[in-house]
């Protein structure tokens, strides 16, 4: 019953200049049709759309705001030569990404006018994307009106950390005034991989102690015990923790206050952090891409090879500590761009986690690119799994389980 009435769930993820969408059909789980509509807002606007297993077209469009970007996306989806819907009618729901839910959204929620506040509300702390979801939120109410819209937050899955892991050592005026706190992010890729884990393993959720390491442009870390999350690697902001592209990760935080009295201007400071540190940062290279870094450190660039190992030691040094507070881990699982394709990118941290019983196969590391597969020896104490995540489809089965829920009342 549920399934017949959301089978078709459209997943939205709305960015400043960029709307992506993607159709699924929940009943056997398959994505349709996806695509994306890129330069919003300018003379020059692009449609790109592909049907799942065709190849990908792009043509030009307008589209001066996300509502048009909608449209023509829904045109495509709909066409009678092109598309893989008769109608419109035929989409039963749709799911929203939405980065910051702060403290206010604990879980997915079904999209009210109460909600939109929030998510406005909660803007403080992601003032680039949280505006740029609602207008994607705004664009389906008026293309779609009286279909279901269900916005799922990257913060709401790590909302169950304990307050001695999200609290910062500062005084607590500034948490109670301004909540200023960890938040951590990729919430929705680390619950999938969780979920994706416990069902490889056969094991319930509710009984697994797991890192999970989600390692791209952006990377994060948690360590998640019976499906919550203890401890995350990402805090207020996406700035901290492992290593990533162009973000630092973690710094000491009076580098800012020194920058600043060298006579960097606070807006400088945050670009170099943000854009042009990470890989980028110590590569030697000027990019922030893995596979070049990777590259360079094999022909022999010292810079780059102290970049691989950064990252490998960083990682390892939270999958230690959250060995640690997890009172030992069932599994490690690498995701992302990285961790699911570039197997030197996982060898830099797996050959650093011998000590808490997980031994690279070097052999198997090599073999696993874009699957899911096993990547530590039979022997490991605990395995490293890698797990291909898919954000869009967590943010399917989140809305599909909102709104079945629903019909039960
Ligand atoms: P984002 O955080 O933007 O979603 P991705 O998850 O796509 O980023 O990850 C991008 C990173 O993954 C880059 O560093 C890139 O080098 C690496 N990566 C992506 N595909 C591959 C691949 N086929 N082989 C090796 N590394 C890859």
């Amino acid at each position: 019953m549920p399934f017949k009435k959301f089978d078709k769930i459209l997943v939205i993820n709305s960015g400043s200049s960029s709307l992506k969408f993607m159709l699924f059909s929940m009943s056997t789980e398959t994505m349709m049709a996806k695509g994306l509509v890129e330069r919003i807002g300018t003379p020059n606007a692009n449609l790109v759309y592909q049907r799942d297993g065709e190849p990908k077209m792009t043509q030009g469009i307008s589209a001066e705001n996300h509502g048009k970007a909608l449209a023509m996306a829904c045109k495509m989806l709909a066409d009678p030569e092109l598309g893989v819907i008769k109608s419109l009618k035929e989409v039963n729901a749709i799911g929203h990404r939405v980065v910051h839910g702060a403290e206010e959204f604990t879980d997915s929620v079904a999209i009210t006018e109460d909600v939109k506040t929030g998510i406005k509300t909660c803007s403080d702390l992601a003032p680039l994307h949280n505006p740029a979801n609602l207008d994607g939120i705004v664009a389906c109410e008026t293309v779609f009106p009286n279909v279901p819209n269900v916005a799922v937050f990257d913060t709401a899955f790590h909302q169950s950390m304990p307050k001695h892991a999200y609290m910062y050592a500062i005084p607590q005026k500034y948490y109670d005034e301004y909540g200023i706190r960890k938040y951590g992010f990729h919430g929705t890729s680390h619950k999938f991989v969780a979920q994706a884990a416990a069902d490889y393993l056969k094991r319930p959720l509710e009984d697994l102690n797991l890192i999970t390491c989600h390692l791209g442009n952006g990377s994060s870390s948690a360590a998640i015990q019976g499906g919550k999350v203890l401890d995350t690697t990402m805090g207020l902001t996406p700035l901290p923790g492992v290593i990533m592209g162009t973000r630092c990760g973690d710094i000491d935080p009076a580098i800012i206050f020194f920058l600043a009295r060298k006579g960097m201007t606070i807006d400088e400071i945050d670009n170099v952090l943000n854009k042009q540190s990470g890989l980028m940062g110590v590569n030697g290279i000027g990019s922030g891409d893995m596979r070049d870094t990777v590259n360079a450190a094999a022909q022999g660039k010292a810079a780059a090879e102290n970049a691989l190992n950064m990252f490998g030691h960083r990682a390892a040094l939270y999958i230690g500590g959250y060995h640690t507070l997890l009172g030992g881990a069932d599994a490690i699982i690498f995701t992302g761009g990285i961790g699911e394709n570039s197997f030197p990118g996982r060898k830099a941290i797996l050959t650093r986690l011998e000590a808490i019983g997980c031994k690279i196969d070097e052999a198997k590391n090599k073999s696993v690119f874009g699957t899911l597969g096993v990547v530590s020896t039979e022997a490991s104490k605990i395995p490293a799994i890698v797990i291909p995540t898919n954000e869009e489809l967590m943010i399917a089965r989140e809305t599909f389980r909102l709104l079945a829920a629903t019909l039960k009342k």
